[in-house]
This record gives structure tokens, C-alpha cells and sequence, in this order.
């Protein structure tokens, strides 16, 4: 029997994949990622997404190893070149896959199935991305889902098909075809900026098995009390796994599910992972989510052009509000930030500065390691206002408020301004208000060892509500 081609693309794992599982049924399998950057043009993985996606595919060759199944890497321009001289190279009569939810490469795939199967190749795609597929999970007219609570409600009553096993035996194909050099894809940084990365993150798919083992026993049934506050590391920081499909949403639902929690405690969590759905059943019909704003008037809103000084600000958390900064830093020095700050610093971009929120979307796309194509729109458009079910355009979070409350005690703001720390709870969201002796005594000079505001937080906020408020008007709402 020839050998057949398993292309991966953002299901980088062993467990819980159909594609792989039906290949190994048939008989020799030959592991394929095909890396096409200037295919994917702005869409291709950002920096962080990079760093994982190197280390992912090194584990992923390591565990197909036992199985004797090669994973070969091919640079292409087009990827459809790379897997046709794969299939020449090996002889093999069938290529399977994971449908993939990604407008960046879901339309060359579909033209690639049609081309392989036009010239006789046994082409198969199979579900792992999502619990349910947007085509058949639709409202009761037919239609996408438009709101979360009726989603949710369906969500709750379908029951996901459980995972499938890994693969077991011995798969090598009678042709080993080359592979290029993972090194010279380039894909880790020349600067080093990378290096909190590595004690931070296990990425693997046994770094995504241990989080999850580990949230569900330690974290899980203080899940909805904690996971609002950012100092608390109360999530399951499973995202960037679920980015690189090194866990499927399917294992996750089902070990939550049974992990004998009562439901109270796992429901909460569900209702996370159900919202990525959502973004992915709202992306299948908006494939343009990161560029068109869901609701049609907001295509005219008159975003500010901000400087790229005060952009500059933001990006690397200096703005001089404690709680965006430590969020800005938590996300450039680790490739992750918690909800709660990607909320309060994405308010801050849209509307304490009046930015578009497209900015936003591409610095959090090139600094993610979670950076995903439904999720990052989504959550962009949500906070501006102009996404589905977003947040009213009259939510303009009012960071010192949020700070306050999520962070009583300063203890995130501490862990990443460091240069704070040692100023008393009372100041150290609102360092401009200490007198000049307790700033002293903290060791801190405003303007020098740490940033004045770059703009009032409570007269930034007065200014965005009338600008939202005038834009209403003016479209006769
Ligand atoms: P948990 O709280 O443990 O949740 C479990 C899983 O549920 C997450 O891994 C994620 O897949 C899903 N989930 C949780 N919250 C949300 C949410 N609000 N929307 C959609 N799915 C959710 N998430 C990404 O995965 N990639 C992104 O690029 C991304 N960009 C965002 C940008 C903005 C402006 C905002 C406000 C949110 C964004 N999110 C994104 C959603 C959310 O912040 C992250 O999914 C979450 O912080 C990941 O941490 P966790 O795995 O510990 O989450």
C-alpha cells in the first residue's frame, strides 16, 4: 500500500489527531510542514508565534520518531509546490489533514484538495480544531451565530465527540524524502528578547498535557474567582497550545468534563473555551475579522492617527498608567497576557487614545505566542465596540478603577513595573498622587525612574465617551 502524507499545520501533536490516527490505519505515513510566510503575507505567524512554532515542530519530529514517521520540512512559496514534490518524492497516493478554520489558508486549501484530487490523490480532511463545525452549528433560521448567550445555550446541550486515541505501532514509509534544516527557517530571534520565554513556557505537547493536568487539579474549582484577577495566575494559560493545536479543544472539554468537579466549577471554564468557538463561527462567516469591523458604521469611525512615540509608549508599557504597563510588559517579555490587562490596555489603544484598533491587533499578532486569527480580531473588535456582541461603545474602561479592583494590592503591577514596588499599596496604581516623600522613600522619580501619565486617564476617558457619543449621533442611533 503506498504511504500517505499527513500535512500538518496548527495541529502539532500525536494525541487526539484524526488526520494522523487515519493515515497510521492505512499504513506508512510521512509527517509534512510545509512553511509558506510570503503565502500567509501579514498572516504569517508573528515573532513569538515563531519562537513556539520552532520548538513545537522539534517536539512534534521527536514524538512521530517512535512511530517511524518522519516529519519533513519544506520552505515554499507556495505550499502547494512543497506537498506535490513530496507526493512525487515518496510515492505516496493520499494526503490528509485537519481542516483548517484559518482565512489565511483556508481557501488555498480547499483550491489544493480540488487539484490533488483532479490528478487522482486520495485527499481526506478531518475535525480537531473545533468541538463543533460552524457549517452545521448554526442558529434555528440557518444562520451564524450572531450572539454568545443562545451559542451558549446550544453549546451547553451538544455533547463534543471525545478525543481519539494516539496512534500506536510502527508507520515508516519505504521513502524517507529530505527534509530541510528547521534551523534555517530562522524562526527564533538574532536579538535575544526570547530568554523569559524559555522558564515561562513548556512548548510541547507534554507542556500542554502537564497544564492541563495541573490547572485541572490545582486551579479548576477556583476557576471563576480567581481568573478575573491577574496577579493570581488563575487560568489555565492553555491558549498558545490550543494556538499550535498542541492540545485540541476536545481533550480539554472532556478532561474539564470528567474531571468529577461539580459542574458549578468546571461550567465557568467551559463557557472560556466555548468563546473561542464563537470567534472561530463568527471568523467562518467574516474571514476579513482582522481588518473589517463586524458592525458596518464603524468603517467610517474616525480613528486618531497616534504618534508613533506615544504608540512606542504603549507597545513597551511606559504610558505612565502602572496597570497598561504591566500588562505591556508581561506581554513583551513573556508572549502572554492575561484577559483581564489585554482588556484594560486594548480600551486604553481604542479609546482613552481614539486608535484604531487594527494597530492593536497586529502588535498583539506579532508578540502572542497565543496569537490566533479568530480570538485576536475578535477580542480587538469586542473591546472597540465595533465587534459581535462587543462590549457597548459607552464601556471605556477606567483603568485605575480596573487596577483597583483587580489588583487590590498592586502585586501585578509590582511583578512587572518593578520600579514601583516599593511604593505603599495606597499609590502604587496612581504614583502622580504620592507625596514627594513617599515617592522618595520607594526610590522613584517621576519622569525619570518611571513615566508621568502620557494622558489623563479620567479627562482621556470624558474625551472618548463624547467622541463614541457624537459618532452615534451622527449615524442617527
Ligand atoms: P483561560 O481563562 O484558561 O481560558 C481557556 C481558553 O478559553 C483559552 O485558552 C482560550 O482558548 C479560551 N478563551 C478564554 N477567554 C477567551 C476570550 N475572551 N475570547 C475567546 N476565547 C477565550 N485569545 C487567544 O487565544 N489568542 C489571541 O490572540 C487573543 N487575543 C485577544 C485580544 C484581546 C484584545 C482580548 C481582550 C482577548 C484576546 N484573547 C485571545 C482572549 C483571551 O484573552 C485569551 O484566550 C486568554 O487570556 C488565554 O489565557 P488562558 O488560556 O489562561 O485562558
Amino acid at each position: 500500500m503506498p504511504a500517505t502524507v499527513v500535512w500538518f499545520y496548527n495541529d502539532l501533536r500525536v494525541g487526539d489527531n484524526e488526520a494522523l490516527l487515519a493515515a497510521c490505519r492505512r499504513g506508512a505515513v510521512i509527517g509534512l510542514y510545509t512553511w509558506t510566510p510570503s503565502e500567509l503575507g501579514d498572516r504569517a505567524p508573528g515573532a513569538a508565534r515563531r519562537w513556539w512554532l520552532h520548538h513545537a515542530l522539534t517536539s512534534l519530529a521527536a514524538s512521530l520518531e517512535p512511530l517511524g514517521i518522519p516529519l519533513v520540512l519544506r520552505q515554499a512559496e507556495r505550499a502547494e509546490v512543497a506537498v506535490e514534490d513530496v507526493l512525487r518524492e515518496t510515492e505516496a497516493d493520499a494526503v490528509y489533514w485537519n481542516k483548517r478554520y484559518d482565512p489565511a489558508v483556508s481557501e488555498r486549501d480547499r483550491r489544493i484538495a480540488a487539484s490533488l484530487r483532479r490528478r487522482g490523490i486520495w485527499v481526506a480532511e478531518y475535525d480537531g480544531w473545533l468541538l463543533h463545525d460552524p457549517a452545521s452549528f448554526r442558529t434555528e433560521h440557518g444562520d451564524a451565530y450572531r450572539v454568545f448567550t443562545p451559542f451558549w445555550r446550544r453549546f451547553t446541550r451538544h455533547t463534543p465527540p471525545p478525543p481519539r486515541p494516539r496512534p500506536t505501532g510502527y508507520f515508516r514509509p519505504r521513502w524517507h524524502p529530505n527534509s530541510d534544516d528547521l534551523a534555517a527557517w530562522r524562526l527564533l530571534p538574532h536579538v535575544p528578547w526570547d530568554r523569559e520565554f524559555y522558564p515561562t513556557w513548556e512548548p510541547t505537547e507534554q507542556g500542554a498535557e502537564r497544564a492541563i493536568e495541573q490547572f485541572v487539579r490545582l486551579k479548576l474549582p477556583a476557576y471563576a474567582r480567581k481568573r478575573d484577577f491577574p496577579a493570581c495566575e488563575g487560568t489555565s494559560r492553555l491558549s498558545p497550545y490550543l494556538a499550535t493545536g498542541q492540545i485540541s479543544p476536545r481533550q480539554i472539554w472532556y478532561r474539564v468534563s470528567t474531571a468529577g468537579t461539580e459542574k458549578q466549577f468546571a461550567e465557568p471554564f467551559l463557557r472560556q473555551l466555548a468563546w473561542r468557538e464563537f470567534a472561530y463561527h463568527v471568523l467562518e462567516s467574516h474571514p476579513n475579522l482582522h481588518e473589517q469591523p463586524l458592525r458596518a458604521e464603524f468603517r467610517h469611525f474616525p480613528w486618531k492617527d497616534i504618534a508613533m512615540s506615544d504608540l512606542r509608549r504603549w507597545q513597551r508599557g511606559h504610558t505612565g498608567i502602572p496597570i497598561i504597563d504591566a500588562g505591556m510588559r508581561q506581554l513583551w517579555r513573556t508572549g502572554w497576557m492575561h484577559n483581564r490587562a489585554r482588556m484594560i490596555v486594548a480600551s486604553w489603544l481604542t479609546k482613552n487614545l481614539q486608535g484604531d484598533w487594527r494597530i492593536g491587533e497586529q502588535w498583539f499578532w506579532d508578540t502572542l505566542v497565543d496569537a490566533d486569527p479568530a480570538n485576536n480580531a475578535f477580542g480587538w473588535q469586542w473591546v472597540a465596540g465595533c465587534g459581535a456582541d462587543a462590549a457597548p461603545y459607552w464601556r471605556v474602561f477606567q483603568p485605575l478603577r480596573q487596577a483597583k479592583r483587580f489588583d487590590p494590592n498592586g502585586d501585578y503591577v509590582r511583578r512587572w513595573v518593578p520600579e514601583l514596588a516599593q511604593l505603599p499599596d495606597q499609590f502604587v496604581h496612581e504614583p502622580w498622587l504620592a507625596p514627594p516623600e513617599v515617592l522618595q522613600r520607594a526610590g522613584v522619580k517621576l519622569d525619570t525612574t518611571y513615566p508621568a501619565p502620557m494622558l489623563d486617564p479620567v479627562e482621556s476617558r470624558r474625551a472618548a465617551l463624547a467622541a463614541f457619543a457624537a459618532f452615534r449621533r451622527s449615524n442617527g442611533q
